[in-house]
């Protein structure tokens, strides 16, 4: 989906709920690996804190960004 590349899927990664389903199903290997490192930028940057319920939605809406998924309100089934 974000690389616009046909690579070998993410495969399962730990997301719950229809965001593990549609990253398994839309991002490739690549794009994970550069997400997972991305991801540490924005959660020290914006000082999050992902014990907390609150701040993990907040960093699943960043990887939907990122990743260029559908946003939540397209449906989220969880
Ligand atoms: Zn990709």
């Amino acid at each position: 989906m974000r690389c616009g590349q046909t690579r070998e899927s993410a495969g399962r990664v730990g997301l719950p709920g229809a965001l593990g389903d549609e990253v398994e199903r839309m991002v490739c290997a690549e794009c994970w690996k550069e997400w997972i490192q991305a991801q540490i930028r924005v959660i020290n940057h914006y000082g999050l804190r992902p014990a907390l319920k609150e701040d993990r939605e907040k960093l699943y809406d960043f990887t939907r960004q990122y990743l260029g998924l559908p946003s939540q309100a397209a449906g989220e089934q969880v």
